[in-house]
């Protein structure tokens, strides 16, 4: 029995011109780097920046280091204690603690506040979500350390991030974090918050003052409807008389 002969291998038709787009993308490549060689040899043109950092300006959408912010208005934490942030994050490297109420604070109070940056992919979700300005993405992209507890933020740190990054926009002449981020802080002044109390407690001296005076009219109320109950047959019984 005869063995078939084997098949030739097809050449793809794409082989040729793989190693023409390699080639072309080589040369591509080498046109930059002689350009860049001819400037700085013969031009003697700088090609890296060499200013310390801080000197340029990063663009606002950069997502650096997370940071925590302070309503500057109010002097008070823009942090609600949603939680939206710490269930959103993917890595989960946000731990939050929260107490009910703080006063003078608005929504909950966050005691604990964590981000731990070995993790941290800034991916920008938690920034997103949050619906006060308080969490922002800053301009720090040099945070670093010798272990990974260094990179575990606590809330002072955080805050102190955010501040810094708050202070480089009004410096800039951007403004506040509210106006860079569009969001509105909910907290207010203690003025203010000692006005709204005041008028918490009005209205709910008002709603007990109506329910008291409910109670007290009920029993008369009773007593009319009652009389009248009685009085209604015989009412009735007279027209229907009257009216044959
Ligand atoms: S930037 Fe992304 S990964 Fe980092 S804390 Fe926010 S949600 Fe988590
Ligand atoms: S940082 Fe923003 S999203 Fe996170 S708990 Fe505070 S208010 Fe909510």
């Amino acid at each position: 029995m005869s063995v078939p002969p084997k098949a030739p291998i097809p050449v793809k038709p794409s082989y040729w011109q793989d190693i023409l787009d390699a080639a072309a993308t080589i040369l591509k490549g080498m046109v930059v780097t002689i350009k860049n060689f001819g400037r700085v040899v013969f031009l003697r043109q700088a090609i890296t920046i060499t200013k310390k950092w801080g000197s340029r300006q990063i663009a606002l959408r950069y997502r650096g280091t997370i940071g925590l912010t302070i309503d500057r208005r109010t002097g008070k934490e823009n942090c609600i204690g949603c939680l939206a942030c710490e269930r959103i994050c993917p890595d989960h490297c946000i731990h939050i603690e929260t107490v009910d109420e703080k006063p003078g604070h608005k929504g909950k109070y966050p005691v604990v506040f964590i981000i731990d940056n070995n993790l941290c992919s800034l991916c920008g979700l938690c920034v997103e979500v949050c619906p006060t300005p308080a969490l922002i993405h800053t301009e720090l992209w040099q945070i670093g350390g010798y272990s990974h507890r260094d990179l575990v933020l606590d809330k002072q740190r955080l805050l102190e991030i955010g501040e810094w990054q708050q202070e480089r926009w009004i410096r800039m002449g951007l403004g506040t974090v509210d106006q860079v981020t569009g969001r509105k802080s909910m907290q207010m002044t203690d003025e203010e918050w000692q006005a709204e109390e005041e008028k918490k407690r009005a209205a709910a001296a008002a709603r007990a003052q109506r329910a008291a005076t409910a109670r007290q009219q009920a029993p008369a109320q009773a007593r009319s409807s009652s009389e009248h109950g009685e009085k209604r047959p015989k009412e009735i019984s007279e027209g229907e008389t009257a009216s044959e």
